[in-house]
């Protein structure tokens, strides 16, 4: 097994573990792409989560967030395209009965292939799937020899599409029509930001340039999922729609482009490991698209998307609802330009609060051995969370159970509770408590033994360096607090 994907498979095994994740329904066997967090993986996400969000509504001041319901009348659907378009081509083998989505069967074989054969391969593939030419597609995959993993032929069907929304009913009043009572489980949280547009832009008095941000869940029936939480069938976005004057989209896109990216960087991962993928085949909806990519222990993938959306949303709402959605510009009109109303343009940025999830943890997860002084080796497993990601900021040793040193701890756990997450241990070895701190990604401890009741000193522990010193009880908060903020 390659390093990196026995890493994968190792990083996966440390969230089961310690706490992060588990499959959903586990003790049926499991959900598959479904994923439950756990008590560190909670914390963590939301830690994700409020980064985000502070970052786009409080430090923007023309950007709000909304909340808006996963259930959302029928016709939205419609009118936003994904009822006709927001599908997949796939193939299925007719020896395996396994169905794959087409770009992924190329990609996994591009692989096997030297960087040219590959890029040229994937050249191909990207112009005949921008010309939806699915009779191409399939010639290419027979062409290329490219067989099932499971079947090992290169037996294949036509090239379909296949619709990824999920379908419930709504109301318990029977109807002779199923159709009639149908709502989808929303597939992006977009929809909810531009059917919402004219209520906050005029409750909220919003001048245009503005964003509407908002996080929540969304559902899609992916067809391959798998790669951990990478695809998923039911995940969390994070996306912000930023309503701006028709004409100034490429400014905007080029600006959010690079603020996205920045963010990215702040969050702790390195420029080396970020990207930009531009799209060839660009979405019914779009004018210009980019992924931010993160190399994953399996490649380079999208973790985001920054997308210029023109003013297809709300036109298409406005044609849909047969309701004016526009916007007075005041100052245009001021200014003695032709138009004061228009619809308009959008650039919007997607991403996986899941595959975030993911990126931190891959980037964080590292196995470390190194000699002890006296010669004999040694190890741990360090998450290297960002300190102001971490789930828990620090925790709190007494060295032992007795002599009042638990008493001494439950006061400083008192006293730093109220403004982060603290963990208390009294139990096991200290130096077992320190490892399974690593593990969890937790930055400081503090141990608190015989010399504190003395001297009111106590020793803090760095995560990342090993490193200890001795500093005074009463500089514990504030040394923490400088070090997640
Ligand atoms: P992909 O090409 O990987 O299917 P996409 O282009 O369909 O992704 P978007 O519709 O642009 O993705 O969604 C925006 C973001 O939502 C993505 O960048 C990704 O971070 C996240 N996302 C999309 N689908 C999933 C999924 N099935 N599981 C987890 N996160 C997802």
């Amino acid at each position: 097994m390659a390093n990196e994907a026995k890493n994968f498979q190792d990083l996966i095994a440390h969230c089961k573990e310690y706490g992060f994740i588990f499959q959903s329904s586990e003790l049926y066997d499991g959900l598959s792409a479904v994923y439950d967090y756990g008590q560190l993986g909670a914390q963590l996400k939301k830690n994700l989560r409020d980064a985000w969000w502070k970052s786009m509504t409080q430090l923007h001041e023309n950007i709000v967030g909304i909340d808006a319901a996963i259930f959302m009348h029928p016709t939205v659907w419609k009118a936003s395209g994904h009822v006709d378009s927001f599908s997949d081509p796939m193939i299925d083998n007719k020896d395996s009965k396994k169905r794959y989505r087409v770009d992924h069967l190329i990609e996994a074989f591009a692989e096997s292939l030297n960087k040219e054969a590959a890029d040229a391969l994937i050249t191909q593939m990207d112009n005949l799937l921008a010309a939806d030419d699915f009779a191409g597609i399939k010639k290419l995959i027979e062409d290329n020899k490219i067989t099932c993993t499971i079947s090992k032929t290169c037996n294949w069907t036509d090239v379909r599409q296949f619709n990824l929304m999920f379908k419930t009913e709504f109301g318990a009043v029977a109807s002779e029509n199923p159709e009639d009572n149908m709502v989808y489980l929303r597939p992006e949280t977009a929809q909810g930001i531009f059917v919402n547009f004219l209520n906050v832009q005029k409750t909220g008095r919003m001048k245009i340039p503005f964003g509407i941000a908002q996080t929540g869940k969304a559902f899609r029936n992916e067809i391959v999922a798998r790669q951990f939480i990478f695809r998923m069938r039911e995940f969390e976005q994070m996306e912000m729609q930023y309503f701006i004057r028709p004409g100034s989209q490429k400014q905007w896109y080029e600006f959010w482009k690079a603020e996205r990216k920045t963010w990215l960087e702040n969050m702790g991962i390195p420029t080396t490991k970020l990207r930009y993928h531009d799209h060839v085949k660009l979405a019914h909806y779009a004018d210009a698209a980019v992924d931010i990519e993160y190399e994953f222990p399996f490649g380079w993938k999208e973790l985001e998307g920054i997308h210029s959306r023109t003013d297809f949303d709300l036109s298409q709402h406005a044609k849909f609802s047969k309701k004016k959605i526009q916007y007075f510009d005041n100052d245009l009109n001021e200014a003695g330009k032709p138009y004061g109303n228009y619809t308009p343009f959008v650039i919007e940025t997607s991403i996986g609060l899941d595959r975030l999830f993911l990126t931190i943890i891959s980037q964080a997860y590292t196995e470390e051995t190194w000699n002890k002084e006296d010669g004999t080796p040694d190890s741990r497993v360090v998450m290297r969370i960002p300190p102001k990601l971490a789930p828990t900021k620090l925790a709190i040793l007494p060295l032992l159970k007795k002599d009042g040193l638990p008493e001494i701890a439950r006061e400083l756990m008192n006293d730093c509770k109220n403004d982060f997450m603290c963990f208390y241990e009294e139990k096991d070895a200290i130096g077992k408590r320190y490892r399974r701190m690593d593990a969890i990604g937790t930055p400081y401890c503090v141990t608190i033994d015989h010399q504190t009741k003395e001297d009111q000193t106590v020793t803090i522990r760095h995560r990342d360096t090993m490193q200890q010193e001795r500093i005074s009880i009463t500089e514990v908060k504030k040394r923490v607090q400088e070090g997640i903020s």
